[in-house]
């Protein structure tokens, strides 16, 4: 049961096998356990846990239930989920409880019928590629846990490698979801920008932010993601598209397949055995009957200031609302209002949002925002456009997800320049809006490597399917950390 994939549990359920209640209270029996030492969960709650599990109980006695119900999932703190704490890894929500549900926990949870286990820890406002600038402390990689798990998703994936949880959601606004997937062992897919409801997800960069599933393999993702997407009004930025099945093309062969290497993820900056694992990878594709074709980003070196422009600009308009007024944390002693405001928000925040916040304020004040937000926006744009040039010859891109394997506690906190280049290889996706995903590929140093796909918009199901295929010829995906049974 441990290992299991979504479809396993899914027949062992229908099948009445195990009850929906038995399996969440398996997996609540190992939080209470693993979570201490992993610090992957930042609230459970096992009373609403399995009443929803009692839920999904009786709809599959009563023959309504989806492929999905009944099944456990953990969800990021950066969900509102309606009667539970949601605190997006912020002192500023500590105590907030939210009174509504997120499109993604409605669809999740309510409609497909998913069990919560509870809100995963991450970084502070999604901020971070380590989860070390969380309120609620730093998570620990299960497979080493002196390392990081990766952020700013590091709750969720540290809870499926350690499987206290079969699946979970994250975010990806530069690779959270990525780059914990890949330093954790995991598959996880950021979607399309669009395809996936932002309705009541926690705003960090609004045009960057899509959520999307992290599981052990593309085909539980798959799944996932097709009970998390489709149109919300809810949503401006939602695409009205018609709804599709994510794991329509599981199974396709890959003869023909031509991948794109882009000269510019192959040079340096990437630690060598990752980059032996990435290629490794690449010649099983080949046997696969995949070709390759060496491509070009030529912008792609400007994507990590261009987005520590952007996401700053967008995250100090987004984290405004954030006063002492509405909701959320205020100061206990102060002056006037506005001595209210700057308390509330000097002993709310932590230090990672307010240097967001300030170069955000910087960059958008009159005089400087020419001089950076305008040409930050141009950068975007050729970034985007080099994908539409690369894909003219290509069906996806490969390459490495992230330069290094999982980063020891502490060892890049004090330096913020060397932990934004975690994400060198993840972020110019979020800027073009493209789908990406990490597949596990390999170990170095016994940690594990993850394999960057990227696909050109609304190729969600044929990414899906290239890692499937992949995962059906390789058991990297199946490997877990030591210890954790
Ligand atoms: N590490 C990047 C940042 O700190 C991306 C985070 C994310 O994708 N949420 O902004």
């Amino acid at each position: 049961m441990i290992n299991a994939s979504l479809k396993q549990l899914s027949q062992a359920l229908a099948a009445k096998q195990i009850s929906s209640v038995e399996l969440t209270q398996f997996f609540l029996d190992r939080i209470n356990r693993l979570n201490p030492t992993l610090n992957a969960f930042v609230t459970v709650d096992a009373e609403k846990s399995l009443n929803s599990a009692r839920a999904a109980d009786a709809r599959i006695a009563a023959g309504t239930a989806g492929l999905l119900t009944g099944i456990p999932i953990a969800q990021k703190d950066i969900f509102c989920a309606e009667g539970w704490r949601t605190t997006c890894g912020s002192k500023m929500l500590a105590n907030f409880v939210s009174p509504y549900d997120a499109t993604v926990i409605r669809k999740m949870e309510g409609e497909a019928g998913l069990v919560s286990l509870g809100k995963t820890n991450m970084d502070e406002f999604a901020m971070g590629s380590s989860n070390e600038t969380s309120y609620f402390g730093p998570v620990r990689n299960p497979w080493d846990n002196g390392r990081v798990p990766g952020g700013s998703s590091g709750g969720s994936a540290a809870a499926v490698a350690a499987r206290l949880a079969p699946a979970a959601t994250g975010t990806d606004t530069g690779g959270s979801i990525r780059q914990p997937a890949a330093l954790c062992n995991l598959t996880g897919l950021k979607p399309t920008y669009g395809v996936v409801s932002r309705y009541g997800m926690i705003a960090f960069a609004s045009s960057l932010d899509q959520a999307g599933p992290m599981a052990a393999s593309a085909e539980d993702c798959a799944l996932l993601l097709n009970s998390m997407a489709g149109y919300d009004e809810r949503d401006s930025t939602s695409l009205e598209r018609s709804a599709e099945d994510y794991a329509r093309d599981l199974g396709q062969p890959l003869a023909g397949l031509r991948i794109g290497l882009p000269k510019e993820f192959f040079g340096e900056g990437c630690d060598a055995e990752v980059m032996a694992a990435v290629r490794a990878a690449i010649a099983e594709y080949e046997k696969l009957g995949a070709t390759t074709v060496e491509i070009s980003l030529p912008n792609s070196h400007l994507s990590v200031p261009a987005y520590y422009v952007i996401a700053p600009a967008e995250a100090s308009s987004n984290l405004s609302r954030f006063d002492g007024v509405r909701y959320g944390f205020r100061a206990e002693d102060y002056g006037n209002l506005d001595d209210m405001y700057m308390k509330s928000r000097a002993q709310g925040f932590g230090a990672e949002v307010k240097r967001r916040i300030m170069i955000g304020a910087y960059v958008l004040s009159h005089g400087y925002y020419d001089a950076y937000y305008l040409q930050a926006q141009r950068i975007r744009r050729l970034i985007a456009n080099d994908f539409v040039e690369a894909f003219k010859v290509c069906d996806v891109i490969m390459g490495p997800t992230s330069p290094s394997t999982a980063f020891t506690l502490g060892e890049k906190a004090a330096d913020p320049v060397q932990m934004y280049l975690s994400d060198i290889y993840t972020i110019a996706v979020n800027l073009a809006g493209l789908p990406g995903m990490s597949v596990p590929c390999g170990f170095a140093g016994g940690l594990p490597v993850g394999l960057q796909l990227i696909g050109n918009y609304f190729a969600e199901a044929q990414l899906l399917n290239v890692a499937h295929r992949y995962q059906q010829a390789s058991d990297w995906h199946q490997r877990r950390p030591a210890g954790i049974e």
